[in-house]
């Protein structure tokens, strides 16, 4: 998962990018205006989008506005401070998703972000399930067939973004976009290990191969439904 932070005081950035990157295991991007903001924002593709209000430039209610305007519909977490003039109701009619008030709890917003995740990709339960694979973003922890699999850190973040796109070929710089910070090329050799262990850990014991290999293109999680019984 890739999120986009765009916030000036760079103390607060430092603690929400770390938090997000060490709890979550997301990828963070961070504008420090609001211009960067949405120049960041039509370029790449990000899973959520953090904004704060008050923001060199342009102001977080102008980046949310431009943002709907140009039909970006990626959620959008809303940082207020005490006695700003925009009530929430406006940001809330503006397209905003959610918002936590300054000062708030690291732990509050790691948890409001993977929930708005979840939202944004359509799936409002914390369990994943595609074929016989199930994958519990609380607990990140996998089974397949009802036996548990132990994946890195890095795999179950690769299985994650795949589920969430069942059947359809994903491109190995997608993935790595959004396992990866900025400096994702460098990746790049890396991520074919990491989809083959991952691959020969979910097919172990299970006759259905689970990660297709487009060669050139991507990959692709082509589990059947099961049967109803
Ligand atoms: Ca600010």
């Amino acid at each position: 998962m890739r999120v986009l932070l765009v916030e000036d005081e760079l103390r607060l950035v430092e603690n929400i990018a770390a938090a997000l990157r060490e709890i979550a295991g997301f990828a963070v991007d961070c504008a420090f205006d609001g211009r960067e903001g949405v120049h960041l924002a039509g370029n790449r593709c990000y899973d959520l989008i953090i904004l704060d209000l008050m923001l060199p430039l342009l102001d977080g209610q102008g980046v949310l506005r431009k943002l709907r305007a140009d039909h970006d519909r990626t959620p959008v977490l809303i940082l207020t401070a005490r006695g700003e003039a925009t009530s929430i109701v406006e940001l809330l009619d503006a397209g905003a998703d959610d918002y936590l008030a300054k000062p708030f709890d690291l732990g509050e917003l790691v948890a409001r972000t993977k929930a708005l995740i979840r939202r944004g990709n359509g799936v409002a339960h914390p369990v994943l399930r595609v074929g016989d694979i199930e994958l519990d973003t609380i607990q990140q922890s996998v089974q397949r067939d009802g036996a548990a699999i132990d994946l890195t850190a890095t795999e179950y973040h690769i299985l994650e973004y795949l589920m969430h796109r069942p059947r359809v070929i994903v491109s190995k710089r997608q993935l790595l976009e959004h396992l990866y910070d900025y400096n994702w090329e460098r990746h790049s050799n890396v991520v074919e290990a990491h989809v083959s262990n991952l691959r020969r850990k979910l097919d172990a014991n299970v006759a259905e191969p689970s990660i297709e290999t487009f060669r050139g293109r991507g990959y692709r999680l082509s589990l059947r439904e099961p049967l109803q019984a």
